[in-house]
């Protein structure tokens, strides 16, 4: 659904891009995380045909965005991170304005409409100038009318900012049920946000792509964890010489049991080969797990990694 290859953009002397290339297959929902000014917004921008790239090329549907925008514009359903809208307009007014800016065929109209605003929870809303409804209920607006059209894609930048709790988790359900039946690829710069509703993450960070994963493989971090009952011989060589292991730290947990954490060199699942070896040498197991790594932690690591 979305081919990005060696995409670059500077604004002057800032490189908000640098040699980002991705693919989105039909019907993903991914998340597009990453700092103030890691570049999410030019991207976005650029997938939408709004903004042109100094390199590289993008594909939406299998047509080239800066060739074909118009149409690709036609597939896509953009949620821009300040949705220009009209306070005094009512909602209903303002879909009615916003399908018709779409050129959503005439006899099309109210039935897409009707589709939007159900999808989006608006029915008792239709009549109330949008200046005068709460910030979550304004971006249901936003939604709805980036879903007039009927679009394949959904392209959301933060779509949760500025909303309070309650609201956000309004927005994330209702991002999760469109997700049933569109692509949708969203930004935002929380962690727990992505976390919970992708199936993969593009990490953004000064304009480079840092990581491009399911979100379950990001989170296994390589490293078993083995806590014995009590200490027994020559744990922490017999680890070591394991294929695959780079390195094995002993700490003690909190009622002193004595813990091994096990470092993979290249992530693969170590916790069968520790378990055999800790049957075969007859070692006393109380608990053996593999850590799951926060996306936070990932973010965290990767940060550090651009200092
Ligand atoms: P945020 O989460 O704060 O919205 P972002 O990840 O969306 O950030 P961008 O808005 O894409 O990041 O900005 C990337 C970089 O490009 C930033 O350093 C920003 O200051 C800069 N930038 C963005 N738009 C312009 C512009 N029109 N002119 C000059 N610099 C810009």
């Amino acid at each position: 659904m979305i081919e990005v290859s060696h995409l670059s953009k500077t604004y002057g002397a800032i490189q908000a891009l640098n040699d980002v290339s991705f693919s989105i297959q039909e019907g993903e929902i991914v998340g597009l995380l990453g700092p103030n000014g890691a570049g999410k917004t030019t991207l976005i921008k650029i997938l939408t045909g709004y903004l042109q790239p100094d390199e590289g090329v993008v594909h939406i549907d299998s047509l080239d965005v800066l060739a074909q925008t118009e149409a690709v514009q036609a597939r896509i359903g953009y949620l821009p991170e300040n949705a220009p809208m009209y306070p005094e307009l009512s909602v209903q007014a303002y879909l009615k304005l916003m399908a018709d800016l779409r050129l959503v065929p005439v006899d099309q109209r109210t039935p897409n409409i009707i589709e939007a605003v159900r999808a989006t929870g608006l029915e008792d809303r239709m009549t109330q100038p949008i200046g005068q409804l709460s910030k979550g209920y304004r971006q249901r607006v936003g939604l709805a009318q980036a879903l007039l059209h009927k679009p394949k894609l959904l392209i959301l930048d933060e779509p949760t900012v500025g909303l309070d709790p309650t609201q956000i988790v309004e927005i994330r359900r209702l991002i999760q049920r469109l997700s049933q039946h569109s692509t949708i690829l969203f930004s935002s710069h929380i962690l727990s946000e992505v976390e919970a509703l992708c199936d993969r993450v593009l990490m953004l960070m000064n304009g480079r792509l840092r990581a491009d994963a399911l979100t379950g493989d990001l989170a296994a971090s390589g490293e078993v964890v083995l806590v014995l009952d009590g200490p027994a011989e020559g744990v922490q060589p017999a680890l070591a010489a394991l294929p695959g292991v780079a390195r094995v730290t002993p700490e003690q947990n909190r009622d002193g049991y004595p813990v091994y954490r096990v470092y993979g060199e290249k992530g693969e699942d170590l916790s069968p080969a520790v378990f055999q070896v800790a049957a075969q040498s007859g070692w006393p197991v109380r608990e053996l797990r593999d850590e799951v790594r926060s996306l936070e932690r990932v973010f965290n690591e990767l940060a550090v990694g651009e200092e």
